[in-house]
């Protein structure tokens, strides 16, 4: 298929135009024309490129992009490294970043939910894109933060008492970490998202709401991969998803 024709396509499918975001979403980086092949990967990193164009990637799609609000501006340095592999193999990069995150069906926090047995009910945070919800079967966080470390395949950083049962979760993909608050405010048992911060630890205590740090990283691998799943299945192109690991 042609670029122009996927770039349209996702930004139709993940209603781009919706969100106000901190990086451009869709093409990034423009490469040649026709895509055979589409590569994904969370992080747009050096490393991922290299083994995306190894493979022979005509376009990589990330969740995380370039170009983000208040960076340094200038091609310069692991930028200027990053940009000028993608534009020496004439491979595009497109990136989404909230879009993927609130997908209905292929966001972030909705192959989250599929993974971890979470039943969504609502939404809140910036832009409606953190979940909240039911465990389909309620468990002790002790039970819930092994569950999470199978399905995910890296261990969380769990903050409550290991006996307390769950019914209620609130889960946001990636940094997520200040809309804990929220979380607490809407009376769930317990907050999932990525990354966490030295007061998450204090309020979680206090309240007696348990905080599950279950990575970054791997809390947002499920996303682009099934937009890659999606896209493969849809038109007649190759998909790869490369888990470049990071133990954040
Ligand atoms: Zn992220």
């Amino acid at each position: 298929m042609q670029l122009s024709e996927l770039n349209d396509y996702i930004g139709r499918l993940l209603e781009i135009s919706r969100f106000r975001d901190y990086s451009p979403n869709g093409v990034q980086v423009e490469g040649r024309a026709e895509i055979r092949r589409i590569a994904t990967g969370v992080t747009a990193s050096q490393r991922l490129l290299e083994a995306a164009t190894a493979w022979g990637a005509d376009a990589i799609i990330v969740h995380h992009g370039y170009f983000w609000r208040n960076e340094d501006a200038t091609v310069t340095g692991i930028k200027k490294r990053r940009i000028s592999h993608l534009l020496q193999h004439d491979v595009s990069l497109l990136a989404y970043h909230l879009p993927l995150d609130a997908h209905a069906e292929l966001g972030n926090n909705a192959q989250l939910a599929l993974r971890l047995g979470l039943l969504p009910q609502g939404r809140f945070g910036e832009q409606d894109i953190a979940w909240h919800g039911e465990l389909r079967l309620p468990q002790t966080l002790g039970q819930f933060a092994e569950n999470i470390s199978e399905a995910l395949q890296r261990t969380p950083l769990v903050i409550g008492e290991k006996a307390h049962m769950l019914r209620r979760i609130a889960w946001c993909s990636g940094g997520a970490q200040s809309y804990f608050e929220q979380a607490v405010a809407l009376g769930v048992d317990a907050f999932l998202t990525g990354e966490i911060s030295e007061q998450n630890v204090h309020v979680a205590e206090e309240t007696g709401i348990a905080f599950i740090a279950a990575g970054h990283h791997a809390t947002e691998r499920y996303g682009v991969q099934a937009l890659g799943a999606h896209l493969a299945q849809r038109f007649n192109i190759e998909h790869r998803f490369f888990d470049m690991d990071n133990p954040v």
